[in-house]
């Protein structure tokens, strides 16, 4: 090619901000002044990753077509529209109707070089790169595969345990290729391995020693020490054969092997559309919308890695946790967390966790939980957890978890709502004194593998049974992780409120997946308000003052210094009090002052408190800090029975993104991380109990 014609191509590419894309079925001269060569998968994720406002795409027309469905906003050219693929039209509305019809679990999966009309009708698209790992990765039973028989044939036997329907499209390429032709070729060049793409006829590749896609056949002959092949594919593929490998000789199957669309792509049209913004691609934007799906799903389901476990658990706090630690040493479990291992609202727990002091404390401790749940509780939840609270907290003891003692016994506070103290404490980091050491027991078990800073984004499921879940990684990895049984203990929803005291990943992903997949939901209005969260008018998560603060007696006091209310009521009542006060004194907070507590018993049970409202210049043995109610706790959740078994099979829901009744319409102080351990170890039973029975 002249240089003043790639000169001519570089200017306008920088005068539009264009890119040039080319298949390696187009000429050689048009592959040189290419910015990427490739196949249809590798030009379609380039694709979606190009900055560029101009798209030159020399290939075919689906190729165009591929492209804008990746990118609408984008401009692309297709420098001749005559270039067309004739299998890409090789299927129509009425077979895939009919296939429908006949068959209720099928996905239509469409190769991509097929025309966008097609694609619209379909599931999934596939490439010959991605077709393998893409059906695999599909839940459906049947795969009807269009347009192409060949490809489809090849995928087939690679994945037995599908049934495929096929199409009768072909592409004329390469169903030309003949046996005959193939053994001549081989009779005169015996010593060259045959390098075949699967769109070939069943003859040829069951003759070939390599069937790959073109990008996998060039990768094959740069790293065979063979010296010659027979390349049974377009012969637009030899170009950057040879440039990889002049050492080495190729030689085509028939001088049948030229696409005459392809062919029609020269450098001169590559100027013209440049310079006129011609032969643009034009979608329309409903139709375009239904390709692009399938597209973009064959871009999800080609980056997935799928693996297998026995368990997985989303969600690393106490309820995960717990769980983990009640499943059998010899099963399998993968737990994941959206953020940082220690990043759980379980780490932020300040106040304490309740148990049934002694037996004498039963009626006493379950009229409480129902008087503050409204009476709305699930009468059976509470005593499930009540009785086997003590239990819990022995196993608790038995993993090094430190409880405040005084002469070698256990000390109980005394928080809102609860009429006698019962609630056990280690100074006022409860909850990262329970999780930290949780955290380490779990990961001291070979069989538990944990990821971090990986979030789940959609389930697996089949009709009414979970499979497993679909999750991304930080470097955006998507991971298939099926399992047996699927838990999620993913916490709460404070994340989708501005003021929260819990951590801002929060935001209730489980509860809208469940949604999605009609898992029943409860409650969802429930949401607890924490009455005193230190003020503050920067965003974020709000510092919880707890709930044993006003236990231990700090009082609140309105604009004039005066108090105005009984600290110890329930949450919500006492949320709504302060709201009232300070509508009434027109300020955005009321004051809690900690006056009553003596020093001592401040700087020894609330030391965290102390420092973290000192470091915002309050100093709580002087002076009254501001505080304001900010969303705290979730009631409401994934509906689920006494063994957290949710209303679909083989998914469970534990901890404060469940709803199994224990706290009726609010919750009592301290009785959440009681309550999540309790159901998780529920939970991990009923898992082993099923699969016993299976
Ligand atoms: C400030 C504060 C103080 C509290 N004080 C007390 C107290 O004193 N006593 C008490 O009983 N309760 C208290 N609570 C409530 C209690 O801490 C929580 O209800 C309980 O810890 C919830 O545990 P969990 O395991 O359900 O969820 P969390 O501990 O919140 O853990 C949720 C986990 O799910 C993960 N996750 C979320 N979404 C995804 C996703 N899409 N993919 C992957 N992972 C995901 C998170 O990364 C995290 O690992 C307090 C809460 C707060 C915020």
């Amino acid at each position: 090619m002249k240089d003043s014609i790639k000169e001519q191509i570089n200017e306008l590419k920088k005068e539009n901000n264009a890119v040039i894309l080319a298949h390696y079925y187009v000429s050689g001269d048009i592959q040189d002044i290419a910015d990427y060569v490739g196949d249809s998968f590798y030009l379609s994720k380039i694709a979606t990753q190009t900055d560029a406002d101009v798209i030159v795409m020399c290939g075919v027309e689906f190729m165009g077509e591929s492209a804008k469905l990746l990118n609408k906003d984008k401009i692309v050219l297709l420098p001749d529209t005559n270039a067309d693929c004739p299998m890409a039209h090789m299927c129509d509305a009425d077979k895939i109707k009919a296939v429908r019809d006949t068959y209720d679990d099928v996905a239509v999966v469409c190769y991509i070089n097929s025309t966008a009309e097609l694609k619209s009708l379909s599931d999934v698209c596939v490439t010959s790169a991605n077709a393998k790992k893409v059906v695999e990765n599909l839940p459906n039973k049947n795969i009807y595969f269009i347009p192409d028989e060949n490809l489809g044939r090849y995928i087939s036997k690679q994945i037995p345990d599908k049934h495929f329907i096929f199409n009768d499209g072909f592409c004329p390429i390469h169903k030309d290729l003949t046996i005959n032709d193939l053994r001549a070729t081989k009779q005169a060049h015996p010593e060259a391995l045959v390098l075949a793409h699967p769109e070939c006829t069943e003859e040829i590749l069951e003759n070939a020693d390599y069937i790959g896609s073109t990008s996998e056949i060039i990768k094959y002959a740069k790293a065979s020490s063979s010296k010659s092949f027979i390349i049974a594919t377009e012969t637009g593929v030899f170009h950057k054969l040879q440039a990889d490998n002049p050492d080495k000789t190729f030689y085509p199957v028939s001088d049948k092997q030229e696409c005459p669309g392809m062919k029609l792509i020269t450098p001169e049209k590559v100027i013209e559309v440049l310079k006129n913004k011609s032969n643009q691609v034009i979608l329309d934007e409903e139709f375009s919308n239904l390709a692009n799906k399938p597209l973009e799903k064959m871009l999800s389901l080609s980056s997935k890695n799928t693996v297998k476990t026995d368990y997985v658990i989303v969600g690393c706090g106490v309820s995960g946790l717990y769980t983990a630690l009640n499943l059998p040493d010899d099963s399998d479990i993968i737990m994941i967390s959206k953020d940082a291992f220690d990043h759980s609202d379980s780490f932020l727990a300040q106040g304490g966790i309740c148990v049934l002091t002694d037996d004498d404390d039963y009626d006493s401790y379950y009229e409480d939980t129902m008087k503050a749940g409204h009476y709305e509780n699930n009468p059976e939840s509470v005593d499930i957890m009540i009785r086997s609270s003590r239990e819990l907290i022995n196993d608790l003891i038995n993993y090094d978890v430190n409880f405040q003692t005084k002469s070698g016994e256990l000390v109980y506070t005394k928080e809102g709502g609860h009429s006698k103290p019962r609630i056990l404490f280690h100074e006022d980091i409860t909850g990262e004194e329970i999780t930290s050491k949780l955290l380490a027991a779990v990961k001291k078990k070979s069989n538990v593998k944990m990821l971090e800073y990986v979030t789940m984004t959609d389930l697996v499921t089949y009709g009414n049974k979970c499979l497993g879940i679909i999750a991304k990684t930080s470097d955006n990895e998507i991971l298939e992780i099926l399992a047996k049984d699927t838990i999620l203990a993913s916490g709460g929803i404070g994340g989708l409120y501005k003021h929260s005291t819990n951590f801002p990943h929060l935001t209730g992903d489980a509860l809208e997946l469940s949604k999605k997949y009609n898992v029943e939901l409860e409650h969802l209005d429930y949401v607890q308000i924490h009455p005193t969260t230190l003020y503050s008018d920067k965003p974020g998560r709000r510092f919880l003052i707890s709930e044993s603060v006003r236990g231990e007696g700090a009082i609140l006091l309105d604009k004039n210094g005066e108090r105005f209310v009984n600290e110890l009521l329930p949450r919500d009542i006492l949320t709504q009090k302060i709201r009232e006060q300070m509508e009434k004194d027109g300020t955005d907070y009321v004051m809690l002052s900690m006056a009553p507590i003596p020093k001592e018993t401040i700087l020894k049970h609330f030391p965290h408190i102390y420092h973290h409202c000192l470091e915002n210049g309050y100093d709580v043995t002087k002076e009254p800090i501001p505080v304001v109610p900010a969303q705290h706790y979730f009631m409401g959740g994934i509906k689920v029975d006494s063994n957290s078994h949710t209303s679909m099979d083989n998914l469970y829901a534990v901890g404060e993104t469940a709803c199994n009744g224990v706290h009726g319409k609010n919750r009592l102080a301290s009785n959440s991380l009681l309550e999540s351990m309790v159901f998780a170890k529920r939970a991990a039973l009923h898992m082993q109990k099923n699969a016993e029975r299976n």
